[in-house]
């Protein structure tokens, strides 16, 4: 086969739509339109019908039961209902007062959590941001040392999407049992590649997304545990009544069929997706490492998910580094804000120096990633960073012995 250029190794920001999942879709557009909640024709029967079956897709695959689970716009609003719609179920007292609950989160949350968290302080809300050891992964004991007799609520990922670090998230499940406080896992980057229990991980809230999974965009789904314990959500947005009143607004039915697809899909494709990614990750980590030095593989080196990694390479400037790999689709670990280029808050959470965290790349491999585009991305990677370097006199200093930390720079 030949090589198709750009090459996409940008699957932990989204995936191409399986076309299994367009064709099961397809139907749903001009064929059985209804409204999910017209009761009285066989247009809304057929659409209810395909809810319905979506909703097995998906609960089968977490390990839930069906009635377990939401259907949102993506993972986005199924972390703010959780955490936004727990806290203020649970509140133990009015909006506006102070002391109405301790919830822990971690900083290198998605912004999807953070924002709520933050949005929750501001409400009354006591918030631990634990702060993540350098390989990022969470443990169980962390989230017990933050814990206080009113302590409501834990959200921590499953996996974290700039570096892919798995937390100890089945540990922290159970100990969120045992003292009988809900736990909620942003699982966007875990669930559809790994595998999911709820019963077996100790989850009360789980949020995940179609597109990260070859499903289509806008569409994702909250399990909320009914049993041991019963969870209930306060909703954000009012209307209607669907999905148990939790999201009022009419089912987006083509994007939940396609949705339950990619579950479905996922569920059996996983494993084998997951050897094969697995290797030419630590195939692409390791060839970088051995054809450049100063090079870094951000987080843990084992707890990771099989296809994202996140490189730093020293002593090139990220701007242009980027520009130097045209043909590769992948993300920088800095963050365009506004005017200015911010490092990425994860890696400085991790103590990523500035320059290093500037310098990073996070490549991200998917279903349809192939041995022939990790060659090329190898190759390509390898000769940029070699070019810049040429250019770059910090580096010669570096090949001469010279520590650059220690140099005493002069202004004049
Ligand atoms: N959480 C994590 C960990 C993610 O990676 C993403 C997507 N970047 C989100 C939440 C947001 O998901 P969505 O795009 O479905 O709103």
């Amino acid at each position: 086969m030949t090589l198709k250029l750009p090459v996409y190794l940008d699957n932990a920001a989204s995936t191409r739509c399986d076309p299994r999942v367009v064709e099961a879709m397809l139907p749903y557009f001009s064929e059985h339109y209804g409204n999910a909640g017209s009761r009285n024709h066989s247009f809304g029967w057929a659409a209810e019908e395909a809810i319905d079956h979506a909703r097995e897709q998906c609960a089968t695959l977490l390990g839930a039961q069906a009635k377990e689970i939401l259907f949102t716009s993506g993972a986005t609003e199924s972390n703010n209902l959780a955490i936004r719609g727990a806290a203020n179920m649970y509140a133990r007292g009015p909006a506006g007062s102070t002391g109405r609950g301790h919830i822990i989160t971690c900083s290198i949350e998605h912004k999807a959590v953070l924002d709520p968290c933050k949005r929750l302080a501001k409400e009354g809300f006591d918030v631990t941001f634990l702060q993540p050891p350098p390989s990022g992964v969470i443990t169980r004991a962390a989230v017990e040392a933050a814990l206080r007799p009113d302590t409501m609520l834990v959200s921590i990922m499953w996996a974290n999407n700039e570096i892919g670090t798995i937390n100890e998230v089945p540990e922290i499940g159970a100990l969120c049992h045992e003292k009988e406080i809900i736990f909620h896992t942003d699982g966007t980057q875990w669930v559809g590649k790994m595998p999911v229990d709820v019963e077996r991980d100790g989850i009360d809230l789980l949020s995940w997304s179609g597109h990260k999974i070859y499903g289509p965009k806008g569409v994702g789904g909250l399990f909320v545990r009914r049993r041991k314990p019963r969870v209930r959500l306060e909703s954000l947005v009012d209307g209607g009544g669907q999905e148990r009143g939790m999201r009022s607004g009419t089912q987006n039915v083509t994007g939940i069929v396609g949705f339950g697809k990619a579950c479905e899909i996922a569920r059996a494709e996983m494993e084998a997706d997951g050897i094969r990614l697995l290797r030419l990750r630590k195939k692409l980590e390791r060839e970088m490492q051995q054809r450049l030095e100063v090079v870094q593989v951000n987080g843990h080196a084992e707890r990771r998910i099989p296809g994202t990694t996140n490189i730093s390479f020293g002593f090139v400037e990220g701007e242009s580094l980027m520009m130097g790999i045209k043909d590769i689709a992948c993300s920088s670990g800095s963050a365009c804000t506004s005017a200015s280029l911010e490092p990425s808050y994860v890696l400085k959470g991790l103590g990523v120096g500035d320059d290093l965290a500037h310098s990073s790349l996070r490549l991200s491999l998917g279903r349809w990633t192939t041995e022939e585009e990790i060659d090329y991305a190898i190759t390509a990677i390898t000769s940029a960073v070699e070019h810049l370097r040429r250019l770059s006199p910090l580096f010669d200093l570096h090949k001469e012995g010279i520590d650059i930390s220690k140099i005493q720079w002069q202004a004049h």
